[in-house]
């Protein structure tokens, strides 16, 4: 079978190693960057299935691929839902899932009925092309609206509520063309300046309750839309509750751990799927895991080569401001030895964000 990914990022990469094994089956990337009609044209043609890293697919590409709907995974109705920040709230509320309350707004006037309807602070957001906290506005009076608008509006926004939530953590499954679902141990992340940092597995504290509401969730969006492959949901925890934030409908961040850490990897099941295989075992190989992010110009250390159970990975790329140039996995036997690990790695998080 050929197997085409749109986008040839590093997650592309990683989805290509992780079937490496599998003779009868050839990845093809796609470069997104390198775009035009014919070469896009020949290359969903060629391939038997079609899957993509990442859903920031601009629309012209997406009606292109519509032409090869039936050989799509995830299904382009899952990629069209989860590109829209609004689309995706209404699709996760109709699964049953909590999200923070929403106001859409298409003019000034509107962000003034969401304040109404809200109260403050609110976020806004762009609906679309949003990645990393950007486009994004806090408003905490009501006179911020002009300047809320000025900055990021002019397009449609949607406005939430401000969720207070103790941390960040996300949820990780895999779902089957048989409907078979399987979901990862899940992690807390710490991001800073919108960027992801470092996850850690376990969250400390986290819940059985917790975790089994994160996986009702994954089963319950998955299911809804008939998704296949890996889908992530980010998740806010509050004291008793998880609410949704927002889902990529692919491999994420916070799941690169996996390669290492879990019996099968979130690349290797997503690519079981997409091809039309049984998915397998998620569970976690390890008591403790963590993944921190190699972020623009610090590079890989020195220090992760003398220590054990140190996986480094580099995607090859150039130093640029707030870029992400590679991770590194440590595996440990209990948290308090994985903790001192990172703190043998704090030269790669910003001074603070590390707060073991
Ligand atoms: P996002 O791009 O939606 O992941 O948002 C970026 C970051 O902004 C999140 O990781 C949160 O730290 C924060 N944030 C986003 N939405 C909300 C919300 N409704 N309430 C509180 N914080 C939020």
């Amino acid at each position: 079978m050929k197997l085409g990914i749109l986008g040839n990022g590093q997650l592309g990469q990683m989805l290509e190693t992780s079937i490496a094994d599998q003779s009868d089956i050839t990845v093809n990337l796609y470069d997104l960057r390198a775009f035009d009609e014919t070469s896009l044209q020949q290359f969903l043609n060629d391939n038997d299935r079609i899957s993509y890293e990442t859903e920031n697919i601009p629309a012209h590409i997406v009606s292109q691929m519509e032409s090869v709907e039936e050989k799509v995974f995830p299904s382009l109705k899952a990629l069209k839902t989860f590109q829209n920040r609004i689309t995706e709230k209404n699709a996760l509320r109709a699964a049953g899932i909590d999200t923070a309350e929403f106001h859409a707004v298409n003019s000034l006037a509107d962000i003034h009925d969401a304040v109404q309807k809200l109260g403050l602070p609110i976020i806004m957001k762009t609906t679309t092309e949003g990645y990393d906290g950007k486009g994004q506005f806090v408003l905490r009076e009501p006179s911020d609206a002009t300047a809320a608008w000025a900055e990021i509006g002019n397009r449609e926004l949607i406005a939430e509520a401000f969720v207070p939530f103790i941390r960040e953590v996300s949820v990780i499954g895999c779902r089957a063309e048989n409907g078979d679902i399987k979901v990862w141990p899940m992690t807390e992340n710490i991001h800073h300046e919108g960027i992801l940092r470092y996850s850690l597995y376990p969250a400390h504290g986290f819940s059985a309750e917790k975790q089994a509401i994160a996986e009702r969730y994954i089963e319950q969006i998955a299911t809804s839309l008939d998704y296949v492959g890996t889908i992530t949901l980010e998740l806010f925890e509050t004291e008793d509750n998880l609410i949704a934030n927002e889902v990529a409908p692919r491999v994420h961040n916070s799941g690169h751990w996996s390669i290492e850490g879990a019996v099968t990897s979130q690349f290797r099941n997503h690519m079981l799927a997409v091809t039309g295989q049984a998915i397998t075992d998620t569970a976690s190989k390890f008591a403790a895991v963590a993944m921190i992010n190699v972020i623009s110009d610090e590079g890989p250390t020195a220090a992760g080569e003398d220590m054990s159970e140190t996986y480094v990975h580099s995607y090859g790329k150039e130093a640029r401001p707030a870029r992400k140039l590679g991770h590194v996995t440590i595996t440990a036997a209990n948290t308090d030895e994985r903790d001192s690990k990172i703190s043998q790695l704090e030269g790669l998080i910003p001074t603070g964000v590390w707060t073991k």
